[in-house]
């Protein structure tokens, strides 16, 4: 099967070079050409342009910020659905409005192409290893088609509605995803100021009701003072913002998403935007006045 893979940062990359593990044909382009070279040793077509990607494949997997990029990279004039053939499948893997994925998939319906929007979760780590957990939106044909491909590196695997839905669901994933992450940093800092083991504390609420992959991922982040992305607190806030509009839509109040939320922002406004979300612990910390050194040395 030929694949193609358009956006190669700390998600893409990984993901594309599983399809090339799996024996797939698969043609790479990235706006920064540098972060395709690793992939073209190990196998990839480099493509010179979108449309270069877009002649080359039966399905095209988009992997890029937000919803304006997947949009540019979609309908531009140079673009994927001016290049490539009837019937094509496009799977956006990105994490954009279920507005947008919606739009997308019936503007390609009209042009012959089919759609599944397929937002995943696990972040760096499960894309390293293959094991993301992806939530598909679109036609059922179209979705099994893109179960071939995306089997590559899921771990779990859901058809939640037609397009737009796996976005929703995503939404509801990076609520759970922030509240968690703002809690395990209220937890470890309220650990930290007083005589407890920390590891053998975080050791141990792991193993009861409190576990999460939370926990067991960003808590020794947060210990360490790594901030270093994985997901940036800028994304998450985009996806936050994304997860208020569709609770408002429903005519819905979430008081906790729009309190992390608030905590992401405030985060952002003093230049930490480009870290990790495990640097949310930063936030709960400065309300109180305690300001501690990063892995780097700067508080
Ligand atoms: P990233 O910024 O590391 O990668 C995005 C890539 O897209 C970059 O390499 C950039 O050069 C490229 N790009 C942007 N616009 C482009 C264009 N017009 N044409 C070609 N390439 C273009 O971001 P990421 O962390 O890999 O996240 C990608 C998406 O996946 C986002 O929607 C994010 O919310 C979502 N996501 C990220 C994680 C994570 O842990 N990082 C986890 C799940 C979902």
């Amino acid at each position: 099967m030929k694949v193609g893979f358009i956006g190669l940062g700390v998600m893409g990359k990984p993901m594309a070079g599983h399809l090339i593990d799996a024996g797939l044909e698969v043609s790479v382009y990235n706006r920064t050409p540098a972060k395709a070279q690793d992939l073209l040793t190990r196998g990839a077509t480099g493509a010179a342009s979108i449309a270069e990607v877009g002649k080359a494949s039966e399905v095209v997997i988009t992997m890029l910020p937000d919803s304006p990029d997947v949009e540019a990279v979609l309908f531009a004039e140079e673009g994927l659905v001016s290049s490539l053939p009837p019937g094509a499948l496009v799977i956006d893997c990105s994490t954009i409005s279920p507005e947008s994925a919606a739009r997308i998939g019936a503007q390609l319906a009209e042009a012959g192409m089919q759609f599944v929007d397929a937002p995943v979760s696990g972040g760096e780590v499960g894309a390293v290893a293959g094991k993301l957990a992806i939530m598909m939106g679109g036609e059922s044909e179209a979705v099994t088609r893109a179960q071939q491909v995306l089997s590559v590196f899921a771990s779990a695997m859901a058809h939640v509605g037609p397009a737009g839905s796996g976005q929703l669901v995503k939404a509801a994933n990076q609520m759970l995803v922030a509240g968690n992450i703002a809690l395990v940093g209220e937890a470890i800092s309220l650990l930290q100021r007083t005589e407890v083991d920390i590891p053998s504390a975080l050791e141990v609420l792991n193993g009861g009701l409190a576990a999460s992959r939370v926990l067991e991922v960003k808590g020794p982040a947060m210990l360490e003072r790594n901030f270093t992305p994985g997901f940036r607190l800028d994304l998450h806030y985009k996806d936050l913002r994304i997860a208020l509009a569709a609770a408002e839509q429903a005519g819905l109040a979430v008081p906790l998403t729009g309190l992390t939320t608030q905590l992401v922002q405030a985060l952002r406004a003093a230049g930490d935007g480009g870290e990790d979300h495990g640097a949310l612990i930063k936030a709960i910390e400065r309300l109180s006045g305690v300001v501690l050194p990063e892995a780097g040395g700067t508080a």
